[in-house]
């Protein structure tokens, strides 16, 4: 899968700690020109950002030290894509970066449950539902009117969409199932074209 035309789409992986390596072997299988990302030069003119999963609290740590904040909202605000998955999904809410106006629970499903799969009716993908790998997982407390719920798991919002943010609770990247990567790709093929229609238009 490519953009429509021209290059490959460029996706980093912000790689400070975490799951980053399956994330981006999955968007080379799809054909994205997929990096690993630790400064904030690395993160300009991405077609998309993957927030992979770890420790949110060293992941956040990382951020701060390396002054990568300002970048990945810049990212955002600019409209490029953006996939947090797990303790991407937590560095993501409104008590982190805000780049979603959501609350995650860390940990949410409690010591019994610390790993489990499910399948889950996943809007927005199509067809089957996806096997979701938990792993200490986090599920959404509240959220504001503007985010959508994509996939939810006993009663709890499990995947979420606020304009370019796309955020899940589970590891999309440890399945051979790449419709989340897919899903990121086609919205950063959108966010390309109309990048470029604002461009020939001005
Ligand atoms: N429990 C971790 C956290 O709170 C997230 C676990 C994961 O990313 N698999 O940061």
């Amino acid at each position: 899968m490519t953009a429509a035309d021209g290059p490959p789409l460029r996706i980093g992986v912000l790689a400070s700690q975490g799951g980053f390596a399956r994330h981006v072997r999955m968007l080379r299988r799809l054909h994205a020109d997929a990096r690993e990302v630790r400064s904030p030069a690395e993160l300009e003119g991405l077609d998309a950002l993957v927030v992979p999963g770890g420790e949110s609290t060293t992941i956040m740590k990382a951020i701060e030290r390396d002054g990568l904040g300002p970048a990945i909202c810049a990212h955002v605000e600019r409209g490029a894509p953006l996939l947090g998955t797990c303790a991407g999904m937590i560095v993501c809410d409104s008590e982190h970066l805000g780049l979603i106006d959501a609350v995650a629970r860390r940990n949410a499903f409690g010591r019994q449950a610390q790993s489990f799969e499910a399948q889950l009716d996943f809007e927005g993908i199509g067809g089957e539902p996806i096997e979701a790998v938990f792993i200490r997982a986090p599920w959404i407390e509240s959220y504001g009117p503007g985010v959508e719920v994509l996939a939810s798991w006993e009663g709890h919002p499990v995947a979420v969409r606020e304009g370019s943010v796309l955020a899940c609770a589970f590891h999309p990247e440890l399945t051979d199932d790449h419709r989340v990567h897919a899903l990121l790709m086609a919205m950063a093929t959108s966010a390309r074209e109309s990048a470029r229609e604002g461009e020939t238009s001005r």
